[in-house]
């Protein structure tokens, strides 16, 4: 199997040990960014992974996670939300609207709010069922076709439409930039898109890269491989 470098993973999986690891690095990448202590969240992507790798990072404290498919998580997280009190569940893949009820009966929060006809689902869901998770509106930063996510031209209007219009509960901007570029200038863009909005959030780094994320005022970081290991490759979206 081909194996991506860049990413720190052990053969043999210790997600207990490599969950500190990751937050160590956190730790230190806020710091040398002189930003306070705890401003930034790790979301562990637990996509692909079993319940049990799921429960290993539970069993060690930690309680934010994110899957990338509802069905996915439909399937992990109920049972584990109901064992493990303070869980907070984010999606971060794309959602269709013929499953945003029940996205908005699990999640937490959501970081893909990418058109109207979407953050219009959410609305009339959130007004319908009384779940009001907290939302991030994803910018397509590198305009590729295959990936969701608004235009960076189209943001500050959507991003208006959605509080304004729409009166979603907007935290920030989430953004997954190219793999073949370098990230910074994404991270960079995102920053300034978010910071003109008056949205204090932002959602960006994995793996490979959250540390110069966190340099690049990254809040939410969202990491699965140097975590959890690797998975069978899919595509990102
Ligand atoms: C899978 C995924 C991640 C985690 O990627 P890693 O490189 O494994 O850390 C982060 N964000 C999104 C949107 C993903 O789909």
């Amino acid at each position: 199997m081909a194996i991506k470098v860049t990413v720190k993973v052990t053969t043999q999986t210790n997600i207990s040990e490599n969950l500190s690891a990751v937050t160590k690095d956190i730790e230190a990448a806020v710091a040398d960014a002189s930003r306070p202590a705890g401003s930034v969240t790790l979301v562990a992507i637990s996509k692909t992974h079993p319940a049990a790798a799921a429960r290993a990072a539970l069993d060690a404290g930690h309680r934010v996670f994110g899957e990338n498919r509802v069905q996915e998580g439909l399937d992990k997280w109920p049972d584990l939300k109901a064992e493990y009190s303070g869980v907070a569940l984010h999606l971060v893949g794309s959602l269709q609207r013929n499953k945003v009820n029940h996205a908005l009966g699990l999640f937490d929060v959501i970081h893909t709010i990418d058109r109207p006809k979407l953050a219009r689902a959410v609305a009339v869901e959130i007004d319908k069922s009384g779940h009001r998770p907290q939302c991030f509106i994803q910018v397509n930063t590198g305009e590729e076709p295959q990936k969701g996510g608004v235009l960076p031209a189209d943001a500050d209007a959507f991003i208006g439409q959605c509080r304004d219009e729409f009166n979603l509960p907007v935290a920030g901007l989430m953004c997954i930039p190219p793999n073949d570029e370098e990230p910074s200038l994404h991270f960079a863009l995102l920053r300034e898109m978010a910071k003109r909005n008056g949205l204090e959030s932002v959602s960006m780094g994995m793996s490979g890269d959250f540390e110069t994320a966190i340099r690049f005022g990254a809040t939410h970081v969202r990491v699965g491989t140097a975590i959890f290991g690797q998975r069978p490759p899919v595509k990102v979206t």
